[in-house]
């Protein structure tokens, strides 16, 4: 059974709702087009207004056409004036002329504004969601987030092709043909609008169908990307347990459900200018009828009603295209919604507004708590890692040391207590200088599929022979003379050309380049051989000189020279001490080394 539950109007199983821990903006909300156009389009308007003008000549042109009808067939085919024949064909000849150049100009302007204005909707997107919590993120899939910026933001394309050049050019188009018909008879326009009011009911049931199609169409190609993120970054998992049919039925179960999803979408899309059709033939013969009488009677000519029947023709094209307009609109209005959620979730941690410089010093935990939800992970820890030393954390997985460091780094805030370094409340220290205090090495290096060179460089210049000595420091040098194309070879997707100590030893060695006074090591080696632990040890070591370093280590052996080793427990430290203070003591730290000496025998 395919687990995918969509819930009406709102985010689907998977994405949660946009504002959890941010705050909410108090901003007045705006209508899905004012927000466009305060955010986006407004700079844009000059080539809005003149693309505007443009339309609405190419649109008055129908108009112009089909009042030449009443000339054409009075004057010419019936009066048989043949010097007439020559104005009104030249005449008919410039209309076509105007549309098509006017269409053209119209097009390449309103392409270029949509282009710009989705451009700078999903950079902006993308840099608004990098600043977003990590609890925020921990809670909203990649892939979902990867749906919204690759594809809702482009429901601006929509909206400039159909929706503005339709009520640009299109209303214009129909406003002059209803001027021509009006000038000819009020009493036929009249008829031929009877159909009209059918219109309105069947309309607007049309458009909230539309309206939630769309909505779930969304929120399934957002489950898609999800699965899909999950996986291909689990390929070889899925691969090893025989997942593969598994994972097909569940992407083949939302597949189906979208494809029934767009059928009825796309049906909901076609009823209004099929209801358009119903309505224009109506009128087309009610005025046949009515005015068809006339014409036999005497009282209108022959070219009349061909103006008025041709501007009738003529209104068909651009009434249908309005149709369509409403139904695009709902669907992009559903896209341009998810793309606003996103912008009004707010990062709760943020840069103080007044930051003091990161002072170098002590780093302090005092009485810090720390819950999610309901869960206490931390229960008032108190720690101190003295400037220029090595601490530990050691003690039982899920004893809360990866999050001492997501606390001083500020992935996340304290519920309560607090945190200094050199004395000063990290809080207080801009966050981007704070985070430039500290470099990270952990059990999984994060590498792009870049070249190696641009994995330990990340943007930076630097002189060659500082990187020549960072690679030499973190024994990247003793590998990389085995690839032929060296510090150009490719990583891979992340970094999957490289084994596991390479990836390390590349993290080190962007760490040397960082050059930051305090260093976080997180399980460092543990996901190592013994002969790559060696080698990534050693080049730990060169980074740890004169740096303040904290290290969270499984195998204890591994941090008996720390300066000093701090056991945790549920959240709290129940000891510390040098490793031989400890082992003398006989408490948690003694019997932890002595369950790991038996194990490793
Ligand atoms: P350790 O590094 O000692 O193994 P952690 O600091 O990673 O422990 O985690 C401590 C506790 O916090 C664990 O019980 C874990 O389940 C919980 N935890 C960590 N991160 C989150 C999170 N984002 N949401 C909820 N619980 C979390």
């Amino acid at each position: 059974m395919v687990s995918h539950q969509i819930r009406p109007g709102g985010g689907g199983a998977q994405l949660c709702s946009p504002q959890p821990e941010g705050r909410r903006v108090s901003e007045p909300r705006h209508t899905a087009f004012g927000w466009l156009w305060r955010g986006y389009l407004k700079p844009h308007w000059p080539a809005l207004v003149f693309a505007g003008m443009l339309m609405a000549i190419e649109g008055s042109m129908l108009g112009f056409l089909s009042y030449m009808m009443k000339p054409m067939f009075d004057s010419v085919f019936i009066a048989g004036q043949s010097g007439a024949l020559w104005t009104v064909g030249l005449g008919i000849l410039a209309i076509f002329l105007i549309r098509a150049f006017t269409s053209v100009g119209q097009k390449l302007l309103l392409a270029r504004v949509a282009s710009n204005v989705v451009f700078k909707m999903k950079t902006r997107l993308v840099a608004h969601l990098m600043r977003l919590d990590t609890t925020w993120h921990g809670r909203n899939p990649p892939g979902a987030l990867i749906e919204r910026v690759s594809n809702d933001t482009g429901a601006v394309r929509e909206v400039s092709n159909v929706v503005i050049t339709g009520l640009g050019r299109d209303v214009v188009a129909l406003i002059s043909l209803l001027a021509v018909v009006l000038w000819i008879d009020w009493q036929w326009t009249l008829v031929a609008l009877i159909g009209t009011p059918l219109l309105v009911a069947p309309t607007l049931l049309a458009q909230a169908f539309i309206r939630r199609t769309a909505m779930k169409d969304r929120q399934l190609a957002q489950h898609m990307s999800v699965r899909l993120d999950e996986v291909f970054h689990g390929i070889n998992p899925i691969k090893l347990n025989r997942l593969e049919d598994y994972q097909s039925r569940r992407f083949d179960g939302l597949a189906a459900e979208r494809r029934g999803t767009e059928v009825r979408n796309q049906v909901g899309r076609a009823a209004i200018p099929a209801l358009i059709d119903v309505m224009t033939g109506i009128g087309f013969f009610a005025v046949l009828i009515y005015g068809g009488r006339e014409i036999i009677g005497g009282d209108k000519t022959v070219g009349e009603f061909m103006s008025f029947f041709t501007a009738m023709a003529l209104a068909f094209e651009p009434l249908r295209r309005l149709g369509q307009i409403s139904g695009v609109w709902q669907a992009a209005q559903v896209s341009l919604g998810r793309v606003r959620e996103m912008f009004d979730v707010r990062p709760s941690l943020t840069s103080p507004a007044a930051p003091k410089a990161a002072p170098a010093g002590d780093i302090v935990f005092d009485d810090v708590r720390l819950s999610y939800g309901d869960a206490p992970v931390l229960n008032g820890l108190s720690l101190t890692a003295k400037a220029g030393e090595t601490t530990a954390l050691v003690g039982p997985s899920g004893a809360g040391k990866s999050t001492v460091f997501n606390l001083l780094t500020r992935l996340v805030d304290p519920s309560s207590g607090q945190i200094t370094l050199g004395g000063t409340p990290i809080e207080a220290i801009g966050l981007p200088e704070l985070r430039g205090q500290f470099s990270m090495v952990s059990q999984e290096a994060l590498l792009f599929d870049d070249s190696l060179r641009e994995n330990i460089l990340l943007g930076r210049e630097v002189p060659e022979a500082r990187l020549d000595a960072a690679l030499e420091g973190a024994h990247v040098a003793d590998f990389l003379k085995d690839f032929p194309e060296g510090l150009e070879s490719p990583a891979g997707p992340r970094g999957s050309s490289l084994s596991g100590g390479q990836r390390q030893r590349i993290a080190i060695a962007r760490a040397l380049l960082r050059d930051a006074p305090v260093l976080l090591l997180d399980e460092a080696t543990s996901a190592l051989d013994t002969k790559s632990e060696a080698v990534v040890q050693a080049a730990l070591d060169a980074l740890s000189q004169g740096r303040t370093t904290l290290v969270i280590a499984h195998r204890l052996s591994t941090v008996r020279n720390a300066d000093k080793i701090v056991v945790m427990q549920a959240g709290r430290v129940v000891e510390e001490g040098t490793h031989d203070a400890l082992l003398a003591r006989g408490g948690t730290y003694a019997e932890l080394y002595r369950l790991q000496f038996a194990e490793e025998g």
